[in-house]
């Protein structure tokens, strides 16, 4: 007799749209994690994060959203809490008097608890949204408050960024954020082309989310890859402190050469760092200064102007701009391995800037292990690190008038101290 024939394929699961359940299970079985996952659940609430939900869900609906379910599902350690609710801002605002204004046009509201330890931390509450049109390509014209946790998924950015956890630790997951998870992949929620085309932001926070820690990258969708370099014009419709936000959480990541390489074949870095010339990041460094720096390297204006450069296009602060010149400046440099050299680098730097410099040296592939045991075996100055004589004494003992010789002389008694490291009371 012929062979019966084959049983027909078993159909496909359904959408974990509104299985909570299901969700949660083909989450735990995925990862193995069983039971865990729940337990895991609630013992990686804070204590504030729990009086925050508790409050709020004595007089209405709140959810955790955003960063803290995508990081918690993937078995990343989330970091802060997103919240979203049904109560209208101003309802929020009087249940916690703390509160501050994040954008209340927007339905954020900052919350702040009555806590010793943390006075001034916020998180985040945003009441429901179903948005408007996006007229300049930054934010939504009109806002418009919703009462439904689905609309309000379905305006968030990605599929991994758009579940929901409600009070009984069920996960929302309209768009197939979990399979994504999984799969490693950035998906947009609805058309690449018109969600890039909404909000520029979306390119830079897309690579952002491609971090994995050492569990590696994740990959853009086909799709999402396309309209982002079709639609590179959007960046500049951003204002670049929000670029520069999302770009430093990239550059202390520790796939961030990876990303940036990334972001570079996408013709993303181009648009960003207009008119400064810019190469691939060597080396495995987390100090966004440094690998900014690094990423700079090949410019060839000296470190005054990259870095005012970079000031206006980023919006760097004082510090940062300050950080970026001093590595520009130092990257022709050879470091000597001898004491003396390690004496004077200590004297003379501070603590954050001898590590950011040699890190910067090594990622370029500098050799600087030598040194570093030198200086980590030296003894402490004997006489401390402070002028050994004051400038007015040595003025009357000297009679030099403040000016040049005076200056260096004080130099060169400084310089007695680092090299010859004499007792104080020979000093
Ligand atoms: P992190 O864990 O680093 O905070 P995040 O995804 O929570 O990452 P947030 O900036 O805190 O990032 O945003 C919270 C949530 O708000 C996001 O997960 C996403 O759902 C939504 N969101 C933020 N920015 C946008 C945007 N530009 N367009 C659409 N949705 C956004
Ligand atoms: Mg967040």
């Amino acid at each position: 007799p012929p062979p019966p024939p084959p049983p027909p394929p078993p159909p496909p699961p359904p959408p974990f749209f509104f299985h909570p359940q299901a969700a949660i299970r083909a989450a735990q079985e995925s990862r193995g994690l069983g039971d865990v996952y729940k337990r895991q659940d609630l013992s990686l609430l804070g204590e504030e994060d729990r009086l925050i939900l508790d409050k709020l869900r004595e007089r209405g609906k709140a959810w955790i959203v955003g960063g803290w379910v995508r990081d918690f599902l993937s078995g990343i350690s989330p970091k802060e809490l997103d919240v979203a609710t049904d109560l209208k801002p101003d309802e929020v605002a009087e249940i916690f008097p703390r509160s501050i204004l994040v954008g209340e046009k927007y339905g954020t509201i900052g919350v702040r608890v009555d806590h010793p330890f943390h006075e001034d931390r916020v998180w985040e509450v945003t009441t429901l949204r179903k948005d408007g049109g996006y007229g300049d390509g930054r934010r939504p014209d009109n806002v418009n408050f919703g009462s439904s946790i689905e609309a309000d998924l379905s305006r968030r950015d990605y599929t991994i960024n758009s579940m929901a956890i409600d009070d009984a630790g069920n996960v929302i997951d309209p768009h197939g954020g979990i399979r994504d998870l999984d799969i490693g992949i950035i998906r947009c929620v609805g058309s690449p082309r018109d969600r890039i085309g909404e909000d520029g932001l979306r390119i830079i926070r897309a690579f952002r989310f491609m971090e994995l820690g050492d569990k590696g990258l994740r990959d853009l969708d086909g799709e999402l890859s396309k309209a982002i370099s079709s639609n590179l014009s959007m960046i500049d419709k951003i204002s670049r402190e929000r670029v520069w936000s999302e770009l430093k959480v990239i550059l202390s990541g520790p796939n961030a050469s990876s990303i940036i390489d990334n972001m570079r074949t996408h013709g993303v870095m181009d648009k960003i760092l207009d008119g400064i010339t810019h190469t691939e990041i060597s080396g495995n460094s987390t100090n966004y200064c440094v690998n900014l720096a690094l990423m700079c390297r090949t410019d060839d204006s000296n470190g005054e102007k990259l870095s005012s450069l970079l000031k206006e296009k980023l919006k760097l602060t004082k510090q940062e701009t300050a950080d970026i010149k001093f590595l520009h400046e130092c990257r022709g440099i050879d470091i000597v391995a001898s004491k003396s050299m390690a004496r004077v680098f200590r004297a003379s730097l501070p603590e954050s800037r001898q590590r950011d410099v040699l890190d910067y040296l090594s990622c370029m592939g500098r050799e600087v292990s030598q040194f570093e045991t030198i200086l980590g075996s030296l003894s402490e100055l004997r006489a401390g690190n402070s002028p050994l004589i004051d400038g007015n004494i040595l003025s009357a003992k000297t009679a030099l008038k403040p000016g040049i010789r005076l200056g260096r002389l004080k130099g060169w008694l400084h310089s007695c101290l680092l090299y010859t490291s004499p007792s104080p009371r020979d000093s």
